[in-house]
């Protein structure tokens, strides 16, 4: 029934006792001032494919609390979506990751991945979302074609038309649009097919005891053969362990992104171990047919 009603936001609500409430609201007085306060900060996550190639970087925020310490995104996402905040911060974290990118190739510091941010239903069915991607990328002069969009498919059945004007457009720009999370959400082969999505990241749900769960291993192939009789990239996100990789690849899958690789990892550390990223290939290599 929360579903129904709008999104996660409610699911959010309904999970929480009334003796929570006051804490939601501490919570979100207090993110309210934490980007003036400068305790929110980007992380990065390579994305790699069989061949050890960093192909992008997930973005992925985080917020150190003065008090509480590091507060997850699970907690605090939510939060901002139902207050709205997630509109300024949405802009904030896109604006940042690409003059971190900027900085980054420009110097020739790293060679050129994309950059892969996240973008909530909320900001995405924004009256105001396509021109504020238009003014960042005007402001840092970033290349729309590096730019990769995340979004999780969620409620946006109940705002199709929406929700293809603005994939569209996006399209035209040269941005690419990954559907997030994929396999959790709505989707239909059907509806699929008429949107210029570019890419499908499967669950890491799915991606979960590939060698026993006969269940995932369909799905994953499902999945990925889906992707390609569609002419889309198909991603794995959260692998952990070499068998997982192992699976995926003999199922075709050519670009994963987990802890088995790194976890996310601040700027700086993102830049320092960058190169062992590619060192995967050892790996990656051996789990190649024929490597
Ligand atoms: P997501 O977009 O699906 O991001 C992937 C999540 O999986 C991240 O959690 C990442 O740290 C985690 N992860 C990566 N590799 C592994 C792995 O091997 N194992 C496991 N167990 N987890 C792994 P995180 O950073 O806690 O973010 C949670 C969610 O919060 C994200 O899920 C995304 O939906 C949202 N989020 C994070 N940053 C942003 C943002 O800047 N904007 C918006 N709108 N949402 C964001
Ligand atoms: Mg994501
Ligand atoms: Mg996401
Ligand atoms: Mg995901």
């Amino acid at each position: 029934a929360a579903k129904d009603r709008g999104g996660q936001t409610y699911m959010f609500y309904d999970q929480l006792h009334p003796e929570q409430l006051p804490e939601r609201h501490m919570l979100e007085s207090d993110l309210r001032k934490a980007l003036d306060r400068g305790e929110l900060h980007l992380n990065y996550q390579p994305i790699v494919d069989v061949e050890g190639v960093v192909t992008a970087a997930e973005v992925l925020l985080r917020w150190s609390h003065p008090e509480r310490g590091f507060v997850s995104p699970s907690k605090f996402i939510p939060l901002a979506e139902e207050s709205g905040l997630i509109i300024p911060i949405g802009e904030w974290v896109l604006r940042t990751a690409c003059l971190q990118h900027l900085e980054w190739t420009s110097k020739q510091e790293l060679p050129h991945f994309k950059l892969s941010v996240n973008v909530s239903l909320r900001q995405f069915l924004n009256h105001d979302f396509l021109t504020s991607v238009d003014r960042i990328l005007e402001q840092t002069g970033f290349n729309p074609e590096s730019l990769i969009l995340e979004i999780t498919e969620g409620y946006v059945h109940k705002h199709v038309e929406q929700a293809i004007f603005v994939l569209k457009q996006l399209d035209k720009r040269g941005i690419q649009i990954a559907v997030d999370d994929f396999g959790t959400g709505y989707s239909s082969l059907s509806r699929l097919k008429t949107l210029p999505i570019h890419i499908l990241k499967i669950d890491r749900s799915f991606v979960r005891h590939l060698q026993s769960d006969s269940t995932n291993v369909s799905i994953v192939q499902a999945v990925i053969q889906m992707g390609q009789s569609m002419n889309l990239k198909v991603m794995a996100e959260g692998v952990e362990t070499v068998e997982e990789l192992m699976q995926l690849q003999a199922l075709g899958c050519t670009q994963i992104q987990g802890y088995l690789i790194t976890p996310p990892l601040p700027a700086k550390e993102f830049v320092a171990q960058y190169h062992q990223f590619a060192m995967m290939d050892h790996i990656l290599g051996a789990a190649r047919p024929g490597g």
